[in-house]
């Protein structure tokens, strides 16, 4: 009778002996992302107005905005790549894309910096005033 209690087990056991592994030889192997995994935020800084939507979305906050500075940080480490922060940017400079954030033994941002816009290019020195020209002396009066 006992026998008929490991015959489930031993069929299993069977089966997993002659077929192949489920898990992947990580990290000897790189992983395979599907296409709509949530593996980290990215950030199109260019098109960053510094409004602070996406830091005031951020369930941990993760994220800080310098508008001054015109810099974007993102905690990788304290972000549960929940997708907030891309739903909140009105100008859609946000996204989340396929990848893990690379394990490290101490947690560290990532700041971004915004470049200046070309048509806030420091002005150039204007040209000198050309010195005045003397005006031409009047014409005497003719005599009637
Ligand atoms: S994905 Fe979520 S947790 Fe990560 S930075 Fe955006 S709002 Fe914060
Ligand atoms: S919500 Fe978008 S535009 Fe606003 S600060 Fe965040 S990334 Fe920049």
């Amino acid at each position: 009778m006992d026998q008929w209690k490991f015959t489930p087990f031993l069929h299993t056991a069977l089966k997993n002996l002659f077929s192949r592994p489920d898990t992947v030889a990580y990290p000897f192997k790189p992983a395979v992302y599907p296409d709509r995994m949530r593996g980290h935020v990215v950030i199109q800084i260019e098109d960053c107005i510094s409004c602070g939507l996406c830091a005031r979305s951020c369930p941990p906050g993760a994220l800080r905005v310098d508008r001054a500075a015109g810099t974007w940080t993102i905690s990788r480490f304290d972000c549960v790549q929940c997708g907030s922060c891309v739903n909140a940017c009105p100008k859609k400079c946000l996204a989340i894309v396929p990848g893990y954030t690379t394990p490290d033994g101490e947690k560290h941002t990532e700041t971004f910096t915004r470049p200046p816009k070309p048509d806030a290019a420091p002005a150039q020195p204007k040209p000198a005033a050309a010195p005045a020209q003397p005006k031409p002396a009047a014409a005497p009066e003719q005599a009637q």
